[in-house]
């Protein structure tokens, strides 16, 4: 899953960037509203988490621009304490969800884990998969009860086929979402990813479409 970060606090951005890159997401980072507007017009990601104060362009503006393009990535926004203006123009404005600063990093994560969820259409912050259960909150994973050790890459794989249940995903899409925008990409690695979680998971749970991608058995 991977997730544009929009502040220019460069203090709280690094802070924030590594608790979502230790929760196992890949983030690009903004640090001012003119490159978040190019990135979120250019880029797919999971979910935006978009402070409203920055240099260049204004959050509500670069909020505004995504949304009369139709671009429906979920939003965070971020707000200053107690200011509920803000907060209500950005939700006219098209955010999903608000948090005020200064927040504790661990609702943060849980506010993010709720849009990408929803935005996914799953209600549950716990995702399975016939004997697959992936628990989006501890990012731990497991095959019939018995813990299922995975390397980070694995992980992320696994985790945006169990948010896509039933769709098929195209290895394009794939390293689109495990990797930020500056990484070396080779979308021949989703194979090997996709080799390594089958001997990990039921392998049947995940099928080859034939030259599109791959597709998790979906809930039936
Ligand atoms: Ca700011």
């Amino acid at each position: 899953m991977r997730i544009l970060l929009v502040e220019d606090d460069l203090t709280l951005s690094n802070q924030v960037r590594l608790a979502l890159e230790e929760a196992d997401y890949v983030v690009d980072l903004a640090e001012n509203g003119r490159d978040a507007q190019y990135l979120g017009e250019t880029e797919p990601f999971d979910a935006a988490i978009l402070d409203l104060g920055l240099p260049l362009v204004d959050g509500i503006t670069v909020l505004k621009s995504w949304r009369a393009q139709g671009i429906c990535l979920p939003v965070l926004i971020l707000t200053a304490r107690d200011t509920w203006h803000e907060k209500v123009a950005g939700i006219d404005a098209g955010a999903d969800d608000y948090l005020g600063k200064p927040f504790h990093m661990e609702e943060l994560l849980a506010r993010v884990r709720a849009l990408i969820r929803r935005a996914s259409g799953n209600a549950s912050s716990v995702l399975i998969c016939g004997a697959v259960r992936l628990d989006t909150r501890s990012g731990r994973v497991s095959v019939d009860g018995e813990p299922a050790v995975l390397t980070s890459h694995e992980f992320k794989v696994l985790s945006y086929l169990m948010h896509h249940q039933g769709e098929i995903v195209s290895r394009t899409t794939l390293t689109e979402h495990i990797y930020a925008q500056d990484f070396d990409r080779d979308s021949n690695t989703i194979e090997v990813f996709v080799g390594r979680l089958r001997k990990k998971i039921p392998s049947e749970l995940i099928e080859t479409v034939r030259g599109l991608g791959y597709r998790m058995r979906g809930p039936t």
